[in-house]
């Protein structure tokens, strides 16, 4: 079984296969359950990959702290953000500079980067995919809606897409649907909304979207500290 759970914000923990990857992992943003980074590791003991879709504030986030106590744990991030990022956390060891398109490997899983349309402080901004005999899991990162989410949904067959919905900064509720049609998930968790107000969204709305677009993809939507198995 696989588990996703949500921490608000684009932070999210997704276990596959026996193997725990957090992503974007800013656990102290405003919706997430966690104060402090010391309250969030007394929770979750164990993980094995983080990855950094990009460098901003709200994605890098507490990195760098995070990579000091799970001291086993490795950071999968495009190439120029994965040497910063070792080189500031003095673990460039433990870091995966990796790039755009190809299968890297996580352990058991397998990752893909994927394109992202943003923007990023250094190297390309991404999204991930992971894949494990549980099916595979599409973290979209922060975009703007793109044709070639279809290839990913194709080549990926995605079972969970995470995407985010906020608008203003990435995909509103529209574009969100349009993309949940192109890749064609099993299931669709929305994500980066709700975590101030320039990205103020009712969830909900996207449930009548698909629903609008006859998509046969079910919306799952999370409470930040909440999970979803699948
Ligand atoms: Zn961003």
């Amino acid at each position: 079984m696989g588990r996703i759970t949500w921490y608000g914000h684009a932070c999210t923990l997704v276990e596959l296969d026996g193997v725990n990857v957090l992503i974007d992992p800013w656990i102290t943003n405003p919706s997430s359950p966690y104060r402090s980074v010391n309250e969030f590791i007394k929770s979750v003991t164990d993980v094995d990959f983080m990855v950094v879709t990009h460098d901003h504030g709200d994605h890098v986030g507490d990195v760098l702290e995070l990579l000091k106590h799970y001291k086993n744990a490795k950071l999968l991030s495009i190439f120029e953000i994965a040497n910063q990022l070792g080189n500031e956390a003095g673990v460039l060891e433990r870091v995966i500079g990796a790039n755009i398109g190809g299968p890297i490997k996580l352990g058991k899983l397998t990752a893909i980067l994927t394109p992202a349309i943003h923007s990023s402080i250094r190297g390309n901004p991404t999204g991930v995919v992971l894949i494990g005999p549980e099916g595979s899991v599409y973290h979209a990162g922060d975009t703007g809606l793109f044709a070639e989410m279809s290839l990913i949904g194709e080549l990926y067959n995605v079972k969970v897409a995470l995407l985010p919905i906020g608008g203003h900064y990435t995909m509103g509720v529209k574009e969100a649907a349009k993309a949940v049609e192109l890749i064609k998930p099993k299931y669709v968790i929305p994500i980066h909304y709700n975590t101030f107000d320039l990205i103020r969204t009712d969830p909900s709305e996207l449930k009548s979207k698909v629903a609008e677009l006859s998509i046969q993809t079910s919306v799952i939507i999370l409470k930040p500290g909440s999970h979803f198995e699948f």
